[in-house]
């Protein structure tokens, strides 16, 4: 397998120095910001960038302003030297990973309103963590100025705060959403998989199960109420699970549903806990 070289800055700085000399030759910007932990889904978003964009930019950085849970953040997983060896071969041009003293010099006390978007959901369960995201979202924006940027799907209410940003700001970015990349049994590809002990990790493959059941429970007849139901008896039989919540919205603007007549496309939405690991996935139905 080829390896190549993958250009690392730190600073601010050098990275818009590399990025000036970019421009001037005229190539166009991809941007993938991750939190590092790399795994084949972050891969397959460098490799959309690298079809569709002249220069591909990683960055890697746990941003602290959007763990709303101390411990969540401490335990994170680390694997910088790995995650350069998967940029290396898959031909990532540039990693950026910051210090959080570079990101914040100062502390950043902006506020985001998203109104409806940032209260439900990921933002009802996790109290400002959507505003963290865009807080660093906005700064990564500003210093990169890609032309694109590339998010995963599998975070879908992330992807919806990150194009409301791009609106509010007036930036000529272009988002692009990739699929959600799985394991063989289904469970979506995250970070925090890697935080699961074995037993968890087998107990977590009920979640792309069960959310594999909705389709043909609604193709069935089955109502909204009928099939959180479902869910809910299904995830209490087997123990070891917290569930923050499982909800089926309108993909175009997330308002959680009670019937299906309600909108014209569904999504459903899941968010668990696993022994003390948060997970999340969704599904569109329609
Ligand atoms: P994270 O490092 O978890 O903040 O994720 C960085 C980016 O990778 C986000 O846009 C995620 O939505 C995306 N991502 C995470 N997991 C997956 C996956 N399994 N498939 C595709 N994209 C993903």
């Amino acid at each position: 397998m080829p390896v190549y070289k993958v250009l690392i800055f730190t600073k601010i700085s050098e990275l818009q120095e590399f990025l000036a000399q970019i421009r001037a030759n005229k190539k166009s910007i991809g941007f993938v910001p991750t939190m590092g932990a790399l795994h084949p889904g972050h891969i397959s978003l460098i490799n959309t960038s690298k079809i569709v964009c002249n220069v591909t930019i990683c960055s890697i950085f746990v941003n602290p302003t959007q763990f709303n849970d101390k411990n969540d953040l401490e335990r994170y997983p680390k694997t910088p030297q790995i995650d350069i060896d998967l940029l290396k071969n898959a031909g990532c041009d540039a990693v950026f990973m910051p210090s959080a003293e570079e990101m914040y010099p100062v502390k950043d006390e902006t506020l985001f309103d998203f109104g409806y978007l940032d209260k439900i959901l990921e933002g009802k369960h996790r109290p400002g963590h959507f505003n963290g995201v865009a807080i660093v979202v906005s700064k990564f924006f500003n210093i990169v100025k890609p032309d694109q940027a590339f998010f995963g799907g599998k975070d879908y209410q992330q992807v919806m705060i990150i194009k409301a940003l791009t609106k509010k700001l007036d930036l000529n970015i272009k988002i692009v959403v990739c699929p959600t990349l799985r394991e063989k049994d289904g469970l979506a590809m995250s970070s925090r998989n890697t935080l699961l002990n074995a037993k968890e990790r087998e107990v977590a493959k009920i979640i792309p199960k069960l959310m594999n059941q909705v389709l043909p429970l609604k193709e069935k007849g089955m109502q909204i109420e009928e099939i959180k139901a479902h869910i809910v008896s299904e995830l209490n039989k087997r123990g070891n699970y917290e569930l923050d919540y499982f909800a089926i919205c309108d993909t175009e603007t997330l308002k959680e549903l009670n019937s299906f007549s309600e909108a014209k496309h569904h999504i459903a939405l899941i968010a668990c806990y696993v022994g003390k690991i948060r997970l999340i996935d969704n599904l569109l139905l329609s």
